[in-house]
């Protein structure tokens, strides 16, 4: 180890053999200086170190979801993807259960999978995107419905599969 000074994060204090992928996990809820509560969940699609998201799906779900979520689940902040693309952080005001989480990212997923169309993904030329030609709506679709037919469990480590 070096002298470098790093803060404990609690994403690295996971054990990612153990969980159960896809799942909803909240993270952490933190209270602001005026006491509001910000939450962040783990929106894990994809088992950990057994596969990951390619990078142009995982870019079209993340502008797609983006505008669906918000449409589903109020106080959405961000939801942005994991470095190892097998999911995405997802930060909300408030303190809404897990259960509630799930429901909407499912909803928003099978969108993707069934309804989406190339002219519904927001964000792709050069104006609007960093990276614009890194795109599959194939991908994000092909994903989509992986995820949906494994289903996303409300508890990481016991697959507990929402109806
Ligand atoms: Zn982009």
């Amino acid at each position: 180890m070096s002298d470098v000074e790093l803060a404990e994060v609690e994403s690295f204090a996971l054990d990612h053999t153990l969980v159960r992928a896809p799942y909803v996990r909240k993270i952490a809820v933190e209270h602001g200086p005026k006491g509001d509560a910000i939450t962040n969940y783990d929106i894990r699609l994809v088992q950990p170190n057994a596969g990951e998201i390619p990078t142009a799906g995982l870019h079209t779900i993340e502008h797609t979801i983006a505008g669906l979520l918000r449409t589903r689940l109020s106080g959405v902040i961000d939801i942005s993807p994991f470095g190892c693309r097998t999911g995405f952080h997802l930060i909300v005001w408030g303190e809404p259960e897990a259960a509630e989480v799930a429901a909407a990212i499912k909803s928003s997923l099978e969108d993707i999978a069934e309804r989406v169309t190339w002219e519904d993904v927001p964000g792709t030329d050069a104006k609007s995107c960093g990276n614009y030609r890194d795109h599959s709506l194939h991908s994000a679709k092909e994903w989509c419905r992986t995820v949906l037919t494994q289903g996303i469990s409300v508890d990481p480590f016991d697959r507990s599969v929402l109806a």
